[in-house]
Formats: structure tokens, C-alpha cells, sequence
């Protein structure tokens, strides 16, 4: 294990208890449509005979239908795939939206893509890593389903700039306390990717614009709103507060729910519509939702106290990449206020914390 300089692996050099006793990860399985049960049917089928004794009743009848497509075969060792190209180029089992982006160089297909992570990871100008070398995008085409790369080997990476919106529409579980609310339940998430970092060894060499259409989806979302402003925080500087909290709380999802930092997204407003209180809410970065959030919200105490601790033991002043600084910030990282940060957390802990 070799820690970088990022809010997660920081937060392990100081508690590295955190790290060692962390147990097993805790998979979600997402409730899965019948296009993506297909899916896994299919990919099953391609790597042993699936013997009819292990599927249900609705699984059997997927898998006949299957052969009716010419997908799958039955045998007397049980169903195989028979399709011309690989069962997980057919079927994106990592696709939740059932429409693929194919990424291109020199006409080969190197890998699929749902448009949401082709707009993040194969914008023009994005570095792809594939089997192990780079790969340039020069074009991607939405309408087309269609991004070309060109093979080079390059010193840097880059990553997507995401502005989002969400639309609160529905409210399944929340928990009130003296000063403020936290809730889950279903959003509509608008995502715009306006630009892209380049980087080379954790320093950014530039930042360029983008102009790709935004998309926009039904995810989980949960959200935190502070119903009696935050003592000691004047509302010139609430806004950096929120943002700041929403990097700090954004940066330690990782350590209790099985995703990786770019799974799950967030947006903070000093009013928002729905709640009309300072709010901020985050999202399952897939469309339809992965459980992230859910799960964020069954462990909340422990992500709070762990974002508070991540921000008020960094030794920098103003906030930097190893704690609110975030490289995926749409707003370049602005407003920010580190001390307004503190507060929030600080006063989350002491309403929702576990000591
Ligand atoms: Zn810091
Ligand atoms: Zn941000």
C-alpha cells in the first residue's frame, strides 16, 4: 500500500487503525432490470454451461428467450453463449443505462461505455488507460455512440470537470435534529462536463474548457440541511462552508461504502428550492443509482466523523488537495473557506455523531 497525497490515504497515515480494521468490504447489489439480468445471464453462460437447476423461474424464461435470439444455445451440459462477438462486449455489465459509447482507435474496439462515463473518461483531450497503455481521445461523437483515441504514450493523466444539478423528487427516509435534517431518497441529476484537468504527478499543468451536452438521470440521493444557519459562520462565507463539507464528506465515501471517489458526486447550494434551507445533497453517479448513498446514509455518524477529523487534523491553512481540495470540482475548487468547513463538520459531529 503506498499513500498518496489525497484526502483518503491522508486519513490513513494518521489513523492507521482506520485502515487495518476497516473488514471485509461490503458489496450492494442494486436491484437489476431484466436487460441487465440478461446481461449477467449471458456472461454466465459464456464462461460454464449454466445448468437449468441453477436459475429461477424468471431466469429460465430470460434464458430461453435468449435462444430464441440466437444468444444462447441449449445443450445437455445446460445453456452456452453462442454469440459471434464476447459475451461482455454484448452485454456492458458495468452499464446501468442500456446504451453503449464504443471507444475507438485505428477501427478496433478497445472497450464500450455507458454516454455518462464516456462523457467523464473519453471527452476529447481525455487520457484512457487501456491494457495497460495510453490512449488519446480525439473525438467523441454521442449521437453516433462512437469516441476515436490514438495510441501515445504520454507523462500525464487527465480528469473530467463535472458541474451538476440535482432535483430532489422524492423523499423515502430522514432523521431531524435540533439544527438540521438528513434525508435519502430519489434525484435528478444534471451533469455537465465543462472542461478537464491535466495532470502530471499530482501537479496540473492546465485546465481546458469543454462544451459536450448535458445528461441527465434518476439517481439515490441524500442530502444534509442546515435549518438554523451554522453559529459562527457569516453567510458571506456559507457558501465555502457547504462546499468545503461536501468535498470533506465527498473524499471519506470511499472508506464505508464499497466505491471509488468518482462513484458518488455532490452539489451544495446556500438555498435550495426543495428544502429551502442550505443544503447539500449527493448522488449515485450512475444513472438509476448503485446503493452508494444509501449506504452513506445508514453510516453517516461514522462519515462525518471521519470527514471532520480528515479537515481539522490537516495541518494546512487554507485547505489543500490532501483534504477540501478536490480535482474533480466543477467550480475549480471555488468558493472554499476551511475554517467555515470545520464548523460544519464540527457541529454535525456533535448532532449526529456515535460518541
Ligand atoms: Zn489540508
Ligand atoms: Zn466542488
Amino acid at each position: 500500500y503506498i499513500p498518496y497525497e489525497n484526502p483518503l490515504d491522508r486519513y490513513f497515515i494518521r489513523h492507521p487503525a482506520a485502515f487495518l480494521s476497516t473488514g471485509k468490504e461490503r458489496l450492494i447489489i442494486p436491484k437489476i432490470d431484466r436487460r441487465q439480468r440478461a446481461g449477467h445471464i449471458a456472461c454466465a453462460a459464456a464462461e460454464l454451461p449454466l445448468r437449468e437447476a441453477e436459475l429461477n423461474e424468471e431466469e429460465k424464461e430470460i434464458a430461453s428467450s435468449l435462444c430464441g435470439e440466437g444468444v444462447l444455445a441449449e445443450t445437455s451440459r445446460g445453456f452456452i453463449y453462442r454469440g459471434l462477438e464476447r459475451a461482455h462486449q454484448r452485454f456492458a455489465l458495468d452499464d446501468l443505462s442500456g446504451q453503449t459509447i464504443k471507444i475507438t482507435c485505428d477501427g478496433t474496439v478497445l472497450e464500450t461505455m455507458d454516454p455518462l462515463r464516456a462523457r467523464r473518461e473519453a471527452h476529447p483531450g481525455a487520457v484512457l488507460l487501456h491494457n495497460g497503455e495510453t490512449y488519446v481521445i480525439e473525438r467523441l461523437d454521442l449521437e453516433k455512440g462512437i469516441a476515436e483515441g490514438r495510441r501515445e504514450d504520454v507523462p500525464y493523466h487527465t480528469h473530467a470537470l463535472v458541474s451538476s444539478e440535482v432535483k430532489i423528487l422524492s423523499t423515502s427516509e430522514f432523521c431531524e435534529s435540533e439544527s438540521s435534517l438528513r434525508a435519502r431518497g430519489r434525484g435528478m441529476v444534471t451533469e455537465r462536463v465543462v472542461g478537464y484537468k491535466t495532470i502530471d504527478a499530482d501537479r496540473t499543468i492546465s485546465v481546458s474548457d469543454l462544451d459536450l451536452p448535458p445528461h441527465s438521470y434518476e439517481s439515490d440521493v441524500m442530502w444534509i440541511s442546515f435549518r438554523c444557519g451554522i453559529p459562527g459562520i457569516a453567510n458571506a462565507d456559507l457558501p465555502g462552508s457547504i462546499h468545503g463539507a461536501e468535498h470533506a464528506l465527498l473524499a471519506m465515501a470511499p472508506l464505508l461504502v464499497l466505491c471509488d471517489a468518482g462513484d458518488v458526486g455532490g452539489v451544495s447550494s446556500p438555498f435550495d428550492p426543495k428544502t429551502g434551507y442550505p443544503t447539500i445533497v449527493f448522488y449515485d453517479a450512475f444513472s438509476g443509482g448503485a446503493g452508494i448513498t444509501p449506504g452513506l446514509y445508514r453510516s453517516f455518524s461514522l462519515l462525518i466523523e471521519a470527514a471532520h477529523a480528515l479537515v481539522s487534523e490537516c495541518p494546512c491553512r487554507d485547505g489543500c488537495p490532501a483534504c477540501i481540495l478536490s480535482p474533480r470540482c466543477g467550480s475549480q475548487n471555488r468558493p472554499l473557506s476551511k475554517p467555515g468547513t470545520i464548523l460544519i463538520l464540527k457541529s454535525l459531529t456533535e448532532e449526529w455523531g456515535s460518541r
